[in-house]
Order: C-alpha cells, then sequence, then structure tokens
C-alpha cells in the first residue's frame, strides 16, 4: 500500500511517500534559519512555518515519488512528542488529506519514526533488536522485540540532558552555532580528540547522563586563559558522548543476547559516532544499523516508514478526533498506534 507520511514534531516540515516499504520520494522544508538568532527553536516560528510550507511539500514529495495524492492509501502523521503547536499544524494537515482522499489516518509516536527509518534502507527489523535513540530530546537504549506486539523495555535513558542536546548546548558555549550537533563535528575534525579527558558519566549499567559532561567544558573554558583549543575541545568532548554511547549500547546487546544494534535520532549522524559504533560492534560480532545521514535526522519519510508497517501488520486506524500528545512516552509496542 502506499503512504503518505508527516512530520511537524520540531522544526522540519517533512512529508514522504513509502510503497510496502519503500521510499518512493520525499521533501522537507526547514525554518532552521528563522531560529538561528534565537539559539533554539521558538515554537511559534516553527508553527508558523509548518504552516506555510505544509502544502507545497506534501505536492512536492507526492511529484518526486511519481504518484498522485489520488493513489495514497493511508496517512501517517506524527501525534508526538514534540512542540505543541507544530504538532498541530501536521496532525491538521493529515486530518485533512485522510478525510478529503477517503483514506485511513495513523498517529505515530516520532521516535517510532526514527527507528523505523532504518527500516527504509536496510529491511525489516529482526525478531529481536537493541535500539539507541539519541536526538535532541532523547538518549534511550531499547529493547525491541517484534513491533507491533511485543512491548518495548527501556533499558536505559538519560538521567538529566540528551545527547543532542548536550552537542547544542556545548556548541552555543565554544561559539560554534545552531544546530550544535553538525557544527562539533566539523570543528572537531582539525581537533585532537585525546587533547583532554573529560569526564564519562553514567547512571547505572545503561542509563545516561549528559549535562556533566556540558558542566565539565564549561569549567574547562572558564579556567584557561588565552585563545580556547575550540577543535580540541570539540574533539575531546565528541569523543567523551561517542564512547559512552557506544560502549553502553555494545554491552546491552551482548548482555542481552541480541545480535543487531539500531542507531536512530538525530546524532546518528553524527560521524565519529558511527565509525566507532562500526568498530565496537564488528569486535563484538554484533550487525550495526544505522541509516543515512539524512534519514538520521526529522524527516516525513520515516512517518511514512511507520505508517507502512503498521497497514502491512492490520493495526486499527486512528479516531479523526485524535490529539496530538506532546509529551507522548514511548510505551507499549513500537507500532502501538495514537487513538
Ligand atoms: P526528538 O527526536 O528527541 O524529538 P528532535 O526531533 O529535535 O528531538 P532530531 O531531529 O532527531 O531531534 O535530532 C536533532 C539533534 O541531533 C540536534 O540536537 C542536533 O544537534 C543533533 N545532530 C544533528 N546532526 C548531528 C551530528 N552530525 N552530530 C551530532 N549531533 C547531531
Ligand atoms: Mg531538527
Ligand atoms: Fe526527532
Amino acid at each position: 500500500s502506499l503512504v503518505l507520511g508527516i512530520e511537524s514534531s520540531c522544526d522540519e516540515t517533512g512529508v514522504g511517500i513509502v510503497r510496502d516499504g519503500r521510499l518512493l520520494g520525499d521533501c522537507l522544508s526547514s525554518s532552521m534559519e528563522q531560529h538561528i538568532r534565537f539559539g533554539g527553536v521558538v515554537p511559534e516560528v516553527a508553527a508558523r512555518a509548518h504552516l506555510e510550507a505544509m502544502v507545497p511539500t506534501v505536492r512536492e514529495a507526492v511529484d518526486r515519488a511519481g504518484v498522485s495524492l489520488s493513489d495514497v492509501d493511508a496517512v501517517a502523521v506524527t501525534s508526538g512528542p514534540g512542540l505543541a503547536t507544530a504538532l498541530q499544524v501536521g496532525l491538521a494537515a493529515a486530518k485533512g488529506y485522510a478525510v478529503a482522499l477517503g483514506v485511513p489516518l495513523l498517529g505515530v509516536h516520532h521516535l517510532a519514526g526514527h527507528v523505523a527509518a532504518d527500516t527504509l534502507e536496510h529491511g525489516a527489523l529482526p525478531e529481536r533488536s537493541v535500539a539507541l535513540v539519541v536526538s535532541g530530546g532523547h538518549t534511550s537504549l531499547l529493547l525491541l522485540g517484534d513491533l507491533a506486539r511485543d512491548p518495548i523495555v527501556h533499558l536505559g535513558d538519560t538521567a538529566d540532558d540528551a545527547a543532542g542536546e548536550a552537542f547544542d548546548k556545548v556548541a552555543r558555549l565554544l561559539d560554534l552555532g545552531y544546530p550544535g550537533g553538525p557544527a562539533i563535528q566539523r570543528a572537531a575534525e582539525a581537533g585532537d580528540p585525546e587533547a583532554i579527558r573529560f569526564p564519562r558519566p553514567t547512571t547505572g549499567r545503561f542509563g545516561f547522563s549528559f549535562s556533566g559532561l556540558k558542566t565539565a567544558v564549561a569549567r574547562w573554558v572558564q579556567r584557561h586563559d588565552g585563545p580556547l583549543p575550540v577543535a580540541d575541545l570539540a574533539a575531546s568532548f565528541q569523543e567523551a558522548v561517542v564512547d559512552v554511547l557506544t560502549a553502553k549500547a555494545v554491552d546491552a546487546c551482548t548482555s542481552h543476547g541480541v545480535d543487531t544494534l539500531v542507531i536512530a535520532g538525530g546524532v546518528a549522524a553524527n560521524s565519529r559516532l558511527r565509525e566507532v559504533a562500526e568498530e565496537r560492534c564488528a569486535a563484538a560480532g554484533v550487525t550495526l544499523r544505522v541509516p543515512s545521514p539524512r534519514l538520521c535526522t526529522d524527516n516525513g519519510a520515516m512517518i511514512a516508514a511507520v505508517g507502512s508497517m503498521l497497514t502491512d501488520a492490520g493495526a486499527p486506524w486512528s479516531r479523526l478526533d485524535m490529539s496530538t500528545d506532546p509529551s507522548a512516552p514511548l510505551t507499549g509496542a513500537l507500532l502501538s498506534v495514537t487513538r
């Protein structure tokens, strides 16, 4: 079946068209530029931008996919978590398309989308896998079974800041601009990851904590006289984050007898994270799956991917009077539908 997916939880208006698990075409419109001078996403500005971009982005995605809107069999949309006003624009549009086309509406969890993005390039996930979800708002190690049936097991989460949030805050501290992840990665290329030994704080065996690391960078900068070694700071910070994320993710796989690790979410676009994860997974006999960088950050294709999996699984439709849930927890099965 042909699924139209709509994502609007943050600052990207994303639309993707997926047929039977295969991406036919997608389009992304970002309001990032409008937020730069504020140093972070402004919800009302993002919502307004979604409103302006939505219809043209849907049209462009449909064109690129080489299909027509009337071919669409279901509309999937991010119902949460995310910015309330931004989510509302996407859900209103999705309801409109579903009603106009006379097809099912499927409300999906944003993080299910991040994980499902991988299936567009690498096929269905095996019966059991571990997912490391690392994004702007989340850092979780999840044990996944049958995505449509088995409840997700949270092996660990962050006790404070998310990994992406840490990248963004440290980038601001080093005057590298926004968004911080790509800026740190770029600066780190010219730096020595071993120059400064930053702490690798954790909580419990599979839990994370990044606010202490951010503070350690801030203290180091405060105490330092003279020009800042920005490249070394960026590389050393990035190394600390990558070190804890990959060590715990691989440990989660081996200790649970799981042979597949999926890394998902915006931070999964990080080249150093991908490199170290590849090395450590190979050494542990774990198969690593990571989407292409452009499918790691927010996009509509990943939401259409969940929609495609839901229709395959014969999941119930969402109600047309469903609401957004800005703080939707990731519980139950990964592919549970929002009513
Ligand atoms: P969530 O998915 O938790 O709701 P979000 O949708 O805002 O949050 P994503 O779009 O998945 O987050 O990811 C954005 C985050 O990823 C930002 O914090 C950004 O700095 C980070 N990021 C993007 N590219 C990179 C990179 N190359 N290296 C490190 N971090 C990156
Ligand atoms: Mg974003
Ligand atoms: Fe996201």
